[in-house]
């Protein structure tokens, strides 16, 4: 199974690739946890992205596309994987399907951008590992503790209100037309995020005819 996760920042994609790959057995690919490994290693890589990143914008297409070619042709990626946060523009879309890398669905995370922005103030992530947790919906066992890695649960810079809204706007531009692009192809599933994240899974796993 070859899957997009397509949705808002903090529509859940993160957390709902994790109990993903879990049932379908296949690894979560996350652009930006890809990112955020690079800068705190400081490659090179990582020193072009991190100004995108810290104001909320997007990383240029042509560095997310050497990154993501290089990923899937890892040997982990050959029965299927779950891509979050990737593609994020038409550009990458096209990239992607010129490089012969095809897809059996695309799921949305349909969520209102008030219910974001409510939502981002709560995000943790696991600073190690990328995990990520919410303080009210998806709490670690231990207060700022990752569960996975035992790592350290901070708040990321770029979820501060201001660069949260930054991001949408990013979204609705460049990222929403997606949806049309995956829908011509056939591939386009909408679901809508529920109340908790177990039933928005369900959602997705229905969707997905399982
Ligand atoms: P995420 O963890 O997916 O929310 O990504 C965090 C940040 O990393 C984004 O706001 C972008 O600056 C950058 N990023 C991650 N994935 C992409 C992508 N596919 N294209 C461009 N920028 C990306």
């Amino acid at each position: 199974m070859k899957l997009i996760l397509l949705g808002a920042p903090g529509a859940g994609k993160g957390t709902q690739a994790e109990i993903l790959c879990k049932e379908l057995s296949i690894p979560t690919i996350s652009t930006g946890n890809i990112l955020r490994a690079a800068i705190k290693n400081g490659t090179p890589t990582g020193l072009k992205a991190k100004s995108f990143m810290d104001a909320g914008k997007l990383v240029p297409d042509e560095v997310i596309i050497g990154i993501i070619t290089e990923r899937l042709a890892e040997e982990d990626c050959k029965n299927g994987y779950i891509l979050d946060g990737v593609p994020r523009t038409i550009a990458q879309a096209e990239a992607m399907e010129k490089a012969g890398i095809v897809f059996d669905a695309v799921v949305s995370i349909e969520i209102s951008d008030e219910t974001i922005m409510e939502r981002m103030s709560g995000r943790r992530v696991c600073e190690a590992c990328g995990s990520s947790y919410h303080v009210v919906a998806v709490p670690p066992k231990q207060e700022g503790v990752c569960d996975s890695c035992g790592g350290k649960l901070v708040q990321r810079k770029d979820d501060a209100p201001e660069t949260v809204k930054a991001r949408l706007e990013v979204y609705h531009k460049e990222t929403e037309p997606l949806k049309d692009f995956y829908a011509q192809r056939g591939l386009l599933k909408s679901v809508e995020n529920q109340s908790s994240v177990a039933e928005t899974s369900q959602a997705i796993l229905h969707a997905l005819g399982r």
